[in-house]
């Protein structure tokens, strides 16, 4: 049997005998493990005195700092605590600029002196950290010289325990800034967002009449895409492993053609996967609701329920490490990369956001009194204004590498940003526009008999799978992320541009109700002026269509293809003034992440080329040679013919990437300069490689092919 055809074999093999590993029966009331490795505010009051306790809870539910000579209370606890669960070491948590998390473990215990060792756990050793950390990218903001950053705990995200079969971690999240007390980080913009926005929404509700939250909550639940492959495959594939996407390999005879994978009845192995992966992020808090079949084959989502954005972010980050380490055990490896395989449908990850009150009410729902309604309308028309002013910034918080191969085609959302409303609420607002607010009958509609509202749609209304920001029914979803990516950014933005929306509308209203204007009729107006200047940025059409493209052209929207497309407007002065004024980032600290983000982009495609070349060069020029000897032997000239031409064709594109990939060819000290030398020279020399090499793959004999094919890697389960 060819080799190809032995590793399928034994790939298929694999069983977990149609159990997840020693996964416990959930439905079992004895079986309840959710958050029994966080440090949970029910463990909390178990185990605190209780006047830390309630300082503690107060800055939870207030976003109030925190009274640090509580400290060293809490970290008896939390040390006391995770010893009992196996935890030897913790570590302070953090989300440094690379995207992914970082951990520098210490040992709880400390020698005595006398040959013995006993185990502490400081307040000071909670609150602050100083890990060298010198490596982390800060784009200019610290030279290596002066490397200290700081990590300061953030007592918002619950500590928790990670497990593995040596010994157990105690996890404690938080900030990383420099000695400066720049932002090194995702975590420290987004809870400065999260403020920016509370403020805002607390100022607004006052004008409209409530003044009784204390805070306001943005909100988030990630739907989150993957594959699975075979692991027998990926360590076949150094494409694979080193840049998390094929950058080979021929359109499968099937795709997703027949629709019969999506929302498909699950394989058992992956079905044994799901389970363990849900019980391992039950166990740390991650709320893991809904699973199923994606569209690609071997494509597959999980969604947790919503929370507050910053403990929502952190549990995303874990979600996506659990994903991957829990696929090892069952043979698999979990695919992050938003666009693993070309020609098949990529994976994204739909941040759905609202904002809520710590009463308990989401500001984005409509509700059932005229007043709610007039609530839900004043803060829809801030996030359509913010997305319509902000629209460019938007794109720049989702922009990566990989969404340069899935935003715009026909999968996922374009890189136009639009708003998709549902006809019922559009036509809501534009009744308000046009002053046909025609009189509802009385109890016709939510058993409303507002003279001046119009009918306010009961439920999420029609759903339209092309648009990059859509409402669904009460919170927007904002679909346009990669599936690899941290909430971080796009929250952090998403929060920022709306608070100034909210504050722009409040103001107006607060204007609009003096005299004797009745809030009905202030709401009314500003909404509508609202609405009549950002409405060009709502589209309820296809998103990917061509016309489309022109229409928003015409509309004046930016079509953003790429990644150093949308990077500047990072450090557009628009971006700069707002991200100042609500003191979330600095120009510094913007500059700082646009520097890093594009020389990120540009190390990952310089990444990606050299990879590509090697294989090419190394695997599948010499598999072509081999085969072209082989028909040669033959004597069957036709042959020769047929196939020699596409082995000088390869080796041609194959010389051309080598050299637009040298780094003499490179500019280099300029990341933006960078960015856009690897998109317009390295990108396409790398295509023009992988075009013949895909050719070749469906010529050259299989038993000579190197390198594991779509068709096995994306059916075989
Ligand atoms: P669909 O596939 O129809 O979009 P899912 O159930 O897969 O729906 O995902 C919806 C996501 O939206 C879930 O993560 C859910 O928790 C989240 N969600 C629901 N309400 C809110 C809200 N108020 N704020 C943020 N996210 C929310
Ligand atoms: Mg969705």
């Amino acid at each position: 049997m060819p080799r190809t055809r032995q590793q399928n074999v034994t790939a298929a093999q694999w069983s977990a005998n149609g159990s997840a590993l020693g996964s416990p029966d959930l439905t079992q009331p004895g079986n309840q493990i959710f958050a029994s490795n966080v440090f949970s505010p029910s463990v909390q009051r178990s185990r605190l005195p209780k006047h830390v306790y309630k300082a503690l809870q107060r800055t939870l539910e207030r976003g109030e700092a925190l009274d640090m000579t509580l400290a060293d209370a809490v970290a008896q606890a939390m040390k006391d605590w995770a010893m009992e669960k196996g935890a030897t070491h913790f570590t302070h948590w953090f989300q440094p600029l690379t995207g992914s998390t970082a951990e520098k473990h210490d040992s709880f215990y400390a020698p005595t002196g006398e040959g013995t060792a006993i185990a502490e756990f400081s307040g000071k050793e909670l609150i602050q950290g100083e890990p060298d950390a010198s490596s982390f990218p800060t784009g200019g903001i610290r030279a290596t010289f002066e490397a200290r950053g700081y990590t300061a705990w953030d007592p918002t995200s619950p500590a928790f325990i990670l497990e593995n079969p040596n010994g157990a971690l105690l996890c404690i999240p938080t900030a990383f800034t420099s000695w400066t007390g720049e932002a090194l980080d995702h975590k420290i913009p987004l809870l400065r967002s999260m403020d920016a926005l509370s403020k805002a929404a607390i100022g607004a509700l006052e004008v409209l009449g409530d003044d009784t939250a204390k805070r306001v909550f943005t909100t988030v639940g990630p739907e989150q895409e993957y594959f699975l492959i075979d692991e027998q495959y990926y360590f076949e594939r150094p494409d694979l492993l080193i840049t998390g996407r094929t950058l080979f390999g021929a359109k499968p005879p099937k795709g997703h053609e027949l629709d019969d994978h999506y929302f498909g009845s699950i394989p058992e192995r992956i079905l044994a996967y799901m389970m363990d992966t849900e019980r391992e992020l039950a166990k740390l808090g991650v709320p893991v609701k809904t699973r199923h079949n994606e569209v690609a084959p071997n494509q597959y989502e999980l969604a947790p329920i919503f929370e507050n954005s910053n403990v929502g972010a952190d549990h995303q980050q874990i979600t996506m490490q659990v994903m991957q380490n829990v696929a090892r055990r069952y043979g698999l490896v979990c695919l992050l990369h938003e666009k693993p395989f070309a020609g098949v449908n990529g994976s994204g990850k739909h941040n759905n956001w609202s904002m809520g009150t710590n009463t308990g009410i989401n500001l984005l729902e409509p509700g059932d009194t005229p007043h709610e309604n007039l609530q839900f309308l004043f803060f829809c028309a801030a996030v359509i204004q913010a997305v319509n002013k902000y629209q460019e910034l938007l794109r720049a918080s989702i922009a990566s590498p990989g969404q340069d191969h899935r935003l715009g085609a026909n999968e996922a959302p374009p890189a136009i940003i639009s708003i998709f409303l549902g006809s019922e609420l559009e036509g809501v607002f534009d009744a308000i526009e046009e002053g046909k607010t025609k009189e509802s009958k009385p109890g016709s509609f939510l058993g409303l008999g507002t003279p001046v509202l119009p009918p306010l749609p009961l439920h999420g209304g029609d759903r339209n799978r092309t648009s990059p920001f859509a409402f669904t029914g009460n919170k927007f979803e904002f679909r346009a992320l990669g599936s690899s990516m941290s909430l971080a950014m796009p929250n952090t933005v998403l929060n920022t541009i709306v608070a100034e929306a909210i504050d722009d509308l409040a103001s107006k209203l607060a204007a609009a109700m003096k005299g004797n204007t009745s809030l009905e009729k202030a709401v009314t107006k500003v909404v509508k002026e609202s609405w009549t200047e950002n409405k060009r940025v709502i589209f309820g059409g296809d998103g990917y269509s061509e016309a489309w493209h022109k229409e928003a052209e015409e509309r004046g929207l930016a079509n953003l293809k790429t990644t150093p497309d949308a990077l500047p407007w990072l450090i557009d002065k628009t971006t700069v003034a707002v991200f100042k004024k609500y003191k979330v980032l600095s120009k510094r600290e913007l500059e700082s992440r646009y520097e890093v983000f594009a020389e990120q982009y540009a190390v990952k495609l310089n990444i990606e080329a050299e990879t590509a070349a090697s294989i090419a060069r190394t695997q599948i020029l010499p598999a072509a040679v081999r085969h072209l000897n082989e028909l040669k032997a033959s004597g069957l000239a036709e042959l020769v013919e047929e196939v020699e031409p596409v082995v000088k064709e390869l080796h041609f594109a194959l010389t051309a990437l080598e050299d637009a990939n040298l780094k003499d060819n490179q500019p280099d000290s300029n990341p933006s300069k960078w960015a856009a030398y690897m998109r317009d020279r390295v990108v396409p020399a790398m295509d023009d490689v992988r075009e013949v090499a895909d050719r070749l793959e469906k010529i050259v004999a299989d038993d000579l092919w190197p390198l594991p094919k779509y068709s096995e890697m994306l059916f075989i389960k």
